[in-house]
């Protein structure tokens, strides 16, 4: 099964105060963009496109390896996998789409959703329990319900998909809506949505503290696995 991955790499990294693009940012000396890319080459995937900010083309090949194909992204993630996925050839079996700002995701958590997508499925998320319990409020803060924390999980990337599942689903969506995530794109077009195990590791880095955690791991201090 030909495979191809998705890099959205193309926000502006404004919650962690960095001086650049956040996928640019360095983590043990490389920058997030260039672990998300290797995570998908060495899980299995053929080929790699990634959205990247268009002021900022160059500065994101200068760290690509060869062969890895830059599209200008968008002013929204939807924006950024729509046009990454227009890019993907149509050969392509399956599309997986990666965050670039989850840079320590292991490579057997992309195999595993691979797995999943040779056996059949058409759509598949890697989760992880929820260990806290989890309120909905209303606008004053006022807890409004509380899910049954055994019937939740948090949603990781790499989001796999039947390459025509996402194109279809995609399509479908009108211009301007903005969804967080690909799984909730399929869904909206009515395509059941499976789950793999994640990986405390395959966290995302959103502000200052969360790359801290992240150095730590790449330094090798024990955490969370
Ligand atoms: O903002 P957030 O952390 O949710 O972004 C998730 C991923 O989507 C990041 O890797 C970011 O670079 C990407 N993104 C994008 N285009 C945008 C906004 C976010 O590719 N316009």
């Amino acid at each position: 099964m030909s495979a191809v991955g998705i890099v959205a790499a193309a926000g502006s990294g404004l919650r962690l105060g960095a001086d650049r693009p956040k996928a640019l940012v360095p983590l043990g000396g490389r920058p997030l963009v260039a672990w998300a890319v290797a995570t998908l080459l060495d899980g299995g995937v053929d080929e790699v496109v990634v959205a990247v900010p268009a002021a900022d083309h160059d500065a994101f090949a200068a760290v690509l390896p060869d062969g890895v194909r830059l599209v200008e992204g968008g002013a929204t993630r939807t924006a950024s996998v729509r046009a990454a996925l227009a890019a993907v050839p149509a050969e392509a079996a399956a599309v997986l789409v990666h965050d670039a700002a989850r840079p320590l995701t292991p490579p057997a958590v992309v195999a595993r959703v691979l797995d999943a997508l040779r056996a059949g499925a058409p759509a598949v998320v890697p989760v992880l329990p929820v260990v806290d319990t989890t309120v909905a409020v209303d606008a004053g803060g006022t807890v409004t319900a509380a899910p049954d924390r055994a019937t939740l999980r948090r949603v990781q990337t790499p989001q796999g998909f039947a390459r025509r599942v996402l194109v279809e689903a995609y399509g479908a969506l009108p211009d301007g809506v903005e969804l967080t995530d690909d799984a909730a794109v399929v869904r909206a077009a009515c395509v059941p949505v499976g789950t793999v195990a994640g990986d405390e590791r395959a966290a995302k880095v959103t502000v200052a503290h969360d790359l801290a955690l992240a150095e730590l791991q790449v330094a090798g201090v024990p955490g969370p696995s």
